[in-house]
């Protein structure tokens, strides 16, 4: 009778295992455009909360003047923070005349990898939800196709977002709530309803860094997510391949 209790005990706590592992759902916190001024904060947050993020970098912040090469090389040091290409010059901010020269936004972000010595070639296109992973492709609009297309060709992976936390640009403050952000994330995880099943790509603005940590939006949110095991934050680099 014992044994048969055992038996079933282990086959109740692998059946358990096996849907606690189905129902991972792995988030990717993305910040895009640094270094800005205010990044500084990202790396002490990150490094204290050791939470994996991915940062897009833009090469022309970096270079602008000694304090942003400095954070620059702090993300280098900090293992919790993986770098990606998010272009020289960010387009100008005209990104219509910039897609509509393919070669040169190529030129751009070529650029960019070589100057930062980025060791993953992945891309996230300036003012673009585009992507280009494992044959499969995703665009939000048609100006910028040929460029992610070229980039893919040159064995780039190109990764847009699935949901993006906006924010208020006079202060910063987020536009959805913590509650909405974590059922959206909660909706994706379960839905299906992303680039890639049970992975969400969220999209956030350094912005949100503005405030102190512990009273942040971002880090209610995090601690949400974090509260729930099948919940993983990963790097880009992992994203499935
Ligand atoms: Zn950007």
């Amino acid at each position: 009778m014992k044994k048969t209790i055992s038996f079933l005990g282990i086959t109740l706590l692998m059946i358990f295992n096996q849907i606690h592992a189905q129902n991972k759902c792995y988030i990717y916190l993305t910040f895009d455009d640094g270094p800005l001024n205010g990044s500084e904060n990202i790396n002490d947050i990150i490094l204290k909360e050791k939470i994996k993020i991915s940062v897009f970098m833009v090469g022309e912040h970096v270079i602008k003047d000694k304090q942003m090469d400095t954070y620059a090389k702090y993300y280098d040091e900090n293992p919790y923070i993986d770098e990606y290409n998010h272009s020289f010059t960010h387009a100008n901010n005209h990104y219509e005349v910039f897609y509509n020269d393919v070669q040169k936004s190529v030129n751009d972000i070529v650029y960019n990898q070589n100057l930062l010595k980025l060791p993953y070639k992945i891309v996230r296109l300036p003012g673009r939800n585009m992507w280009r992973l494992n044959g499969k492709s995703k665009n939000d609009v048609s100006n910028g196709i040929q460029t992610a297309d070229q980039l893919a060709k040159l064995g780039y992976k190109v990764v847009g977002w699935d949901i993006e936390w906006q924010h208020r640009n006079n202060d910063g403050t987020p536009i959805q709530s913590v509650d909405e952000m974590y059922k959206s994330v909660q909706n994706l995880c379960n839905s299906g309803n992303t680039f890639t099943k049970n992975n969400v790509v969220m999209l956030i603005h350094d912005e949100m860094f503005q405030k102190s940590w512990e009273e942040s939006e971002l880090k209610q949110l995090i601690d949400l997510l974090r509260s729930k095991p099948n919940y993983v934050f990963e790097q880009m680099r992992f994203y499935p391949q």
